[in-house]
């Protein structure tokens, strides 16, 4: 079986099967040369500001889903995120993530306001995660300077996504389709897919991971689906027993996709995510770090909002403020031996 960057899907399928504990090895060093030589040492620091926990969607895996009538719902007002945006740039990172619920409550112009004032006040990268906004306001915030948008697909088996995701009345969901629009208006594009939802057939996690080699994806976030028991998805799983033909959620089949990534799109970033470092809250980051991750997001979010953004349970670091954060992470990356990037960390363009 090759590492080759333009592996057929058959071999991705064959690593993600891969149990024999030499082989796994040859897999992690494999990812974790080819992000040495193509992204460096350098570990990129992304500031989260969760801005908004209202969500029109009813996604059956997110705890944040509109039906769930159990969270209290809030949105940070400007102040509230400008106070995060000026501790992003106190701790030395190089961008902020805006990160929400589907939230029509997040108005365009308002936005843009924001993003205008983070781009002319700050030295920051701006990445937004709103989910599917009109292209309408994907182009008005890239045109107030926003650079990057983070939507995964979730998963690319047309049956399961929409089982999971169902859309808004009388709309249509696509986000693979949406992605490409967000790279043709000049913006970095982000994506991912969950990993071991209940029904994820190996054929179709394998054709993700193609996926991103074909979107030439500049950012892949993935992580293990942990059920929500509020969640008619996580209702599901805790009646089900595990079946061969479905990709388990374990932390190893995290790494696997996290390592396949890596050799797939070998100049892409790539978070060792907070999914990953909450199913191993010991050294899950660092092992994500290890097998072909550059960057962490550390949390920015003010800690009585952090609680509220409960997209799964068990969160890693919920209970932190922003400065635990950073100095938790900031040892964790300086303990593997590895650097804190500076600058915005965008696309790779080696600093040699
Ligand atoms: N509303 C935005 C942001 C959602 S949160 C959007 O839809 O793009 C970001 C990511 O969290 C999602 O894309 C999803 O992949 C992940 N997520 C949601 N529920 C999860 C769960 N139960 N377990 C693991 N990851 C989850």
């Amino acid at each position: 079986m090759g590492l080759r960057q333009d592996m057929p899907t058959e071999a991705i399928e064959s690593w993600l099967r891969e149990d024999r504990e030499d082989r796994l090895q040859a897999l992690w060093r494999s990812a974790d040369a080819v992000r040495r030589e193509h992204v460096g040492d350098a570990v990129h620091l992304r500031g989260l500001i969760e801005i908004s926990n209202v969500c029109v969607r009813s996604c059956a895996y997110c705890g944040l889903r509109a039906p769930n009538r159990d969270i209290d719902r809030y949105r940070m007002s400007e102040a509230e995120i400008m106070d995060c945006v000026a501790k992003a740039v106190e701790f030395g990172y190089g961008t902020v993530v805006m990160q929400a619920g589907e939230d029509p409550g997040i108005e365009c112009e308002w936005l843009s306001r924001i993003i205008s004032r983070i781009k002319s006040e700050t030295p920051l990268a701006v990445t937004l995660s709103l989910g599917e906004r009109p292209m309408d306001d994907l182009r008005a915030w890239r045109e107030a300077g926003a650079d990057r948008y983070l939507l995964r697909f979730e998963t690319s088996d047309r049956a399961l996504y929409d089982a999971i995701h169902p859309p808004l009345p009388g709309r249509v969901s696509d986000r693979i389709v949406m992605l490409r629009e967000i790279k043709a208006l000049g913006y970095e594009a982000g994506s991912g897919v969950l990993i071991g939802l209940p029904g994820q057939t190996y054929r179709s996690l394998a054709e993700d991971i193609a996926l991103f080699r074909e979107l030439d994806l500049d950012m892949i976030g993935v992580g293990p689906y942990i059920p929500h028991p509020d969640t008619p998805l996580g209702q599901q799983v805790a009646c089900q027993s595990p079946v061969s033909w479905s990709v388990p959620p374990t932390e190893q089949m995290a790494y696997k996709v996290v390592a396949l990534a890596r050799i797939v799109r070998p100049d892409a970033n790539i978070p060792s995510t907070t999914a990953l470092a909450t199913i191993n809250q010991v050294e899950g980051r660092e092992l994500g770090l290890q097998r072909g991750a550059n960057v962490v997001m550390p949390n920015l979010t003010p800690p009585e909002y952090r609680m509220r953004y409960e997209i799964y349970p068990g969160k890693a670091c919920v209970g932190e403020t922003a400065e635990q954060c950073r100095t938790c992470l900031r040892g964790r990356i300086e303990s593997i031996g590895r650097t804190i990037g500076l600058g915005q960390g965008g696309r790779a363009k080696m600093a040699v």
